[in-house]
Formats: C-alpha cells, structure tokens, sequence
C-alpha cells in the first residue's frame, strides 16, 4: 500500500507541475493538497512519509479524531462547507478554510478568530451553477458582500473555491474553472486588491482547473484509490 500511495503521490505532483508549466506559470504555481478524508491517521502518515505535508478534511469531527496522532508540522485544510456550529471547533485544527459562503458565517469566525489570536487563510466557497444541493455564494451575492467581507479582522481571505457540477469528461469543467476565475478577477477589480487563490480542481479534472489558473487542486482517490461510499 505505501509504495502504491508514495508512487500517486509523485504521479500527481509530476503532473500538477506539468500543467502548471502550460498554464504559463513557474512550475510551483500550484500547490497540491492531499485530501485525506475517510483514510486513518496511519494512511496519511505513508503520504507524510513520502514528503507530503498539507491535507484536506471534509469534517471536523473526523479531523479531532485523526490530527493529534499524525505530525505537529502538517498543515490542515477545511475543504468544503463550515457548519457555524463547528467553527469554534474548526479553527484552531484548520490552517485554511475553504468553504465560507455567507458574510454571516464570515462574520462570526472572524469574532472568533480575533478572539482565539488566529489568522486563517479563507476560501470563499462559490456555487457557480446554482445547484440546490450544494453550498456556496451565488456570484451577486458575493459582489455585494466583498467590501465587508475585505474588511473583516482576522481572516486572510486568499481568493475562490469551487466544486463545479458533476461532468462525464475533465474537459467539460473547463467552463466552470474558467468562470470562477473571471469572477475572481471581476472581484479584485472591485475590491481593489489582490485575491490570488484559486482552489480548484480534484481527481478527475485537476489538470484542466491548473490550465484554467488553478493554484490549488484538492485531490483524495488519485493518491490513496477509491474512498469506500459513504
Ligand atoms: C472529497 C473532496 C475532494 C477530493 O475528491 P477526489 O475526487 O477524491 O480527489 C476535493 N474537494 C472536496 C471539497 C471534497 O469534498
């Protein structure tokens, strides 16, 4: 198992660099996270083994449970939607967040992080195709709320996040990776400064979101296999 998991590992890195090269940008322009939900603590430690040292979790309880027995160095990413009931919880485990999408729930881990002296860097979560199912910003939304979210203490917000729709080919997110990009430009015309952060693309389409300006890609089953469906 660790030699498979240490051989994806450097698969995907290769080709993270690869595409980050044709998207026209110095070969670390995107970083890789590891998304290391549903695995055990002794499955990430074969990633971390193998040089590896920022993961993804989807929930917060699992990471409590799995953080404390892997190393203190690691740096740990919350990917996908934050409950308001778990950011008390979540910040002081989580160095990035990736799934704000209210000014509310902005509003409430900036009191927090304030309080707690932390500083995380922030995704703004974005639901690009409006689907019900799924949380994020609408892109108006997001417009109107900017200046105040800029504004908040406490949090380092870095740029956009997106899970685009369900598609059968890599090539058809394109569009969706594109479109969160525009945004983001859109955004930092508005806001008048910078927000670099992409965090765009998994598994099966972490390439195309690098061509469209990733910098970075969320990627679980292309490193460990098939998580068993929950
Ligand atoms: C599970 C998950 C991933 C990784 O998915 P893979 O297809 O296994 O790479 C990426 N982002 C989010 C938000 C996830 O929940």
């Amino acid at each position: 198992m660790a030699d498979i998991i240490a051989d994806n590992l450097r698969l995907v890195n290769e080709r993270v660099e690869q595409a980050t090269i044709r998207s026209g940008r110095d070969a670390g322009a995107c970083e890789l996270l590891v998304v290391s939900k549903t695995w055990p603590a002794v499955t990430v430690a074969e990633v971390v083994a193998a040089g590896h040292l920022s993961f993804g979790e989807n929930k917060v309880q699992e990471a409590e449970g799995k953080i404390p027995d892997l190393p203190e160095h690691l740096r740990w990413h919350l990917i996908g939607h934050l409950q308001r009931n778990k950011a008390r919880k979540a910040l002081p485990l989580f160095d990035v967040i990736h799934g704000i999408d209210s000014l509310k729930l902005a509003r409430y881990c900036a009191n927090i992080a304030t309080e707690l002296d932390l500083n995380p860097d922030i995704y703004l979560q974005v639901n690009l195709a409006a689907e019900e199912r799924k949380a994020g910003y609408c892109a108006d939304q997001l417009k109107s709320e900017l200046d105040e979210l800029l504004s908040l203490p406490g949090l380092n917000i870095m740029g956009l996040m997106c899970i685009p729709p369900a598609v059968s080919h890599p090539d058809d997110a394109r569009p969706w990776f594109a479109q969160l990009r525009e945004l983001r430009d859109h955004l930092e015309e508005k806001g008048g400064r910078q927000l670099p952060g992409l965090s765009m693309g998994m598994s099966g389409d972490y390439e195309v979101a690098i061509e469209e300006g990733s910098t970075i890609v969320r990627v679980g089953s292309a490193i460990f296999g098939k998580r068993d469906a929950l």
